[in-house]
């Protein structure tokens, strides 16, 4: 799910655990619909065995807002073999960055994530509200749309946390806010883009509110995206995606990583947009996207190419949602971008104008289910971020899926409820 999880350990105890690593049990469980818990497949009956996490001291880095403590990533290996739980995010993500290596590229990722500012609301079918909602508030600089200054607050405190998160805006819905964070290598990007998740989510926590990543929580606001932005570097740090000589200044290989990106679209939906409430983003004219797509400088379309060329020559990925976990948002796009290259993959030509427009390319997935068979099926994707990972990652969600569609919602009772 892409949600921290960890245990706290004193200063005295550090020594041995970066030593010996820390074990967890494998299989932690779900908390369904109903608050039930429901044991993740291969968990209970297989005994619940050990993993062990190996401290990144690479990650350690002081909180701001809990003086004397420290954050840490971590390697999850299978203490079984010694080897790295194949099932890992992060794990999938140092795999298909190394298939890039294989190609002499290294990919350079830049993340944005919009989230909700929520408010308790017992009134509200979920309990909570957006914070201050205003309508038309995308860019509104101040109070005017954040009357006690979180984003501010929060964006002093992150600084702190040393994530690159550079700069925020007030997005297009009430309470919706959008943070961006620096462009590094992939893994860091992702390491980056989790930790800012979870900062925010903790730092909301601590003030009564909560901060939700959620796709689309509200039926009256837009959906919560994740874009990533991504070029791509040789060995000698030039960037491989610009060549000045050609017309739109896009390499063969910026297409071919456009190309790769288009083909396994339906497959990375599973990765991007991995819950049942991330289909309810997609649509036309939300900024979100609705086809598979691409053009210049056009938000309309699922890949924007920004303005900007020579160093900074990069696409805009805009399919994931804020609810993505970000290693596995990152992994699945590295993999698609190191196909395309592979195979030389080469895109229609980039869209020009109203991108929600049916009639001229293929419609994303319209659901999880549709989207998990997708990447099933995409044979090639799988093998790039490993079988060991897909075949868990499937049967997992499929759980998800079989909870949901048995689970009775409030929507049906109010539309067959009184009339049936
Ligand atoms: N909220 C839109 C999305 O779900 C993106 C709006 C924007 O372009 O910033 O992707
Ligand atoms: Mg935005
Ligand atoms: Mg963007």
């Amino acid at each position: 799910m892409g949600t921290d999880r960890g245990r706290d350990v004193l200063v005295d105890a550090l020594p041995a655990a970066v030593r010996h690593g820390l074990t967890f049990c494998r299989a932690i469980y779900h908390t369904g619909p109903l608050g039930e818990v429901v044991p993740v497949e291969g968990g209970l009956d297989a005994g619940l065995p050990d993993i062990t996490v190996h401290p990144d001291l690479a990650t350690l880095a002081p909180l701001p807002w809990e003086p004397g403590v420290a954050w840490c990533l971590g390697r999850t290996t299978d203490p079984s073999t010694g080897r790295p739980c194949p099932e890992s995010p992060r794990e999938v993500l140092h795999g298909v960055t190394e298939r890039l290596a294989g190609l002499g590229l290294t990919a350079v990722v830049g993340p944005e994530l919009e989230y909700f500012l929520c408010e308790p609301d017992p009134a509200a079918p979920s309990g909570w509200r957006p914070y201050a909602a205003a309508p038309g508030n995308v860019y509104v600089a101040g109070r005017r749309g954040d009357p006690d200054g979180h984003l501010l607050r929060t964006l002093r405190l992150l600084a702190g946390l040393g994530i690159g998160a550079t700069m925020g805006n007030h997005e297009f819905s009430g309470g919706q806010f959008e943070i961006n964070l620096t462009h590094s290598e992939a893994v860091d990007a992702a390491d980056r883009a989790f930790r800012f998740k979870a900062a925010v989510k903790e730092l909301a926590r601590a003030e009564g509110r909560l901060a939700t990543f959620m796709a689309k929580p509200f039926n009256s606001e837009g959906g919560s995206g994740f874009h990533l932005h991504v070029s791509c570097l040789d060995g000698d740090g030039h960037n491989v995606l610009a060549d000045p000589g050609a017309p739109d200044g896009l390499s063969a290989t910026a297409r071919h990583a456009v190309g790769g990106v288009l083909r396994h679209a339906q497959a990375l939906a599973a990765l991007l947009n991995p819950t049942v409430n991330s289909y309810k983003r997609f649509g036309p004219d939300t900024l979100a996207p609705w086809l598979i797509d691409w053009g210049l400088d056009n938000r309309s379309a699922m890949v924007r190419i920004p303005p900007e060329r020579a160093g900074s020559t990069r696409l805009e990925v805009r399919l994931g949602d804020a609810g993505a976990n970000p290693y596995l948002a990152v992994a699945g796009l590295v993999a698609a971008l190191a196909l395309g290259v592979e195979e030389a993959v080469e895109p229609p030509a980039p869209l020009e104008g109203y991108g929600y427009d049916a009639t001229k390319a293929p419609v994303l997935p319209g659901s999880l289910g549709a989207a998990l068979d997708a990447l099933e099926a995409d044979t090639a994707l799988c093998e790039a971020l490993g079988k060991g990972f897909t075949s868990a990652f499937l049967a997992f969600k499929r759980a998800e899926l079989e909870r949901f569609s048995r689970h009775v919602t409030d929507w049906e009772f109010r539309e067959y409820g009184y009339h049936l």
